[in-house]
């Protein structure tokens, strides 16, 4: 599924091509800098730029300026895991899935519990996630919004149900329920979706028992992990030039030989390679669009409110934003996630109680 899979980023001669232009346009005064690991420094960041929305390279290796945040709470979604300061996107993002929070809820489903999105200004992550670069992937879990509100602690600690049996990739079937269907179905509806990445257990159930209109299954792709939550990653957007789209999906239900694939061994068989560092881990801003050393060091919106989107016009900083004072990255970084400051790009990333994608197999 070569589709789903980031790109390799390390061809040596796009790489020096990066180097070359950064040095031809005099951007590279501070050699160290292209070194730094590109996950350091975005995961640093936490306000986005206060400036208009755009979204620079892949979804897994790119980053995004102008964005904006959803509420911590909606009449129709909670922020899960609110420490990570993963609930940025670009503003159609922030609309859409607060448009599919409303329309989840006319269709029975109790409400939306957001999952990642992306980091305030994208790039990669500490953890967790290969996409989620440019404000255009969100997570959403696939546990229905409780009927009582639920606190920041319980936010930070709920499990999501698991839907997926771990051993037949099946799933389990006592768990399913029509309106999970129902709200797949209205987020593949929306134009703005290209893709909604669920398990293959997930896709599965959906060709066994979708009648009539299947014409939205072609949206819907089954990817590792993706058991308890779903992944919406809409296209590039307006005023992006620079974003660079995926292909399109194969014009058809997806239901048959792709899928099947998914219930060989293949797919399965254990890492050859476990402790191999993954892109996300050994990008450096060498590796990324020469444009997201600018979205580092653009200027910020006054305070994570001035930047929250609350329908209507999307929010921008209305007073001339200060600069932002550069912090060390380390410790910022290692505040959201309760991780130590030992993680470097050879070990795995670490577990931290929080649910986000399996690690693949490599080579597909
Ligand atoms: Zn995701």
């Amino acid at each position: 599924m070569k589709t789903e899979t980031w790109p390799y980023f390390g061809k040596a001669s796009r790489l020096v091509a990066a180097l070359g232009l950064l040095v031809l346009t005099g951007l590279n005064a501070q050699p160290a800098f292209s070194e730094e690991r590109a996950k350091d420094l975005f995961g640093a960041e936490k306000l986005p730029t206060a400036t208009a929305p755009q979204s620079f390279g892949f979804y897994s290796k790119g980053c995004f300026a102008g964005g904006v945040a959803i509420p911590m709470d909606g009449p129709t979604w909670e922020v899960m895991r609110p420490s990570r300061n993963r609930r940025w996107g670009h503003p159609a993002m922030i609309a859409l899935i607060e448009k599919l929070s409303r329309d989840a809820v006319a269709d029975g489903w109790p409400g939306l519990l957001i999952g990642d999105i992306a980091q305030p200004r994208g790039g990669p992550m500490l953890t967790g996630h290969a996409s989620h670069q440019i404000g255009l992937d969100a997570d959403i879990w696939l546990t229905p919004m409780p009927s009582r509100p639920l606190s920041m602690a319980q936010r930070e600690t709920m499990s999501a149900t698991l839907m997926v049996d771990e051993k037949t990739h099946l799933v389990k079937d006592a768990l399913w329920k029509p309106q999970h269907t129902a709200l797949l179905k209205r987020a593949a509806s929306y134009p703005e979706v290209e893709r909604i990445l669920v398990n293959p257990g997930i896709k599965k159930k959906l060709c066994d028992t979708v009648k009539g209109d299947r014409g939205w299954l072609r949206k819907i792709r089954p990817f590792w992990g993706h058991d308890y939550h779903f992944h919406m990653r809409i296209g590039c957007q307006p005023g992006s030039p620079n974003c660079k789209a995926q292909e399109a999906t194969p014009d058809d239900d997806g239901c048959g030989k792709p899928l099947a694939w998914w219930f060989t061994q293949e797919p399965w068989r254990p890492n050859k390679n476990p402790d191999a560092p993954k892109a996300r881990d050994v990008m450096t801003m060498a590796n990324l669009p020469k444009e997201c050393r600018a979205v580092l060091e653009a200027p910020g919106p006054a305070s994570a409110e001035a930047a929250t989107y609350h329908g209507g016009a999307v929010p921008v900083a209305v007073a001339a934003p200060e600069p932002e004072t550069p912090s060390p990255p380390a410790t910022t970084a290692s505040g959201t996630d309760g991780l130590s400051g030992a993680v470097n790009a050879f070990t795995a990333t670490p577990e931290v109680g929080v649910p986000v994608p399996r690690p693949r197999p490599p080579g597909n």
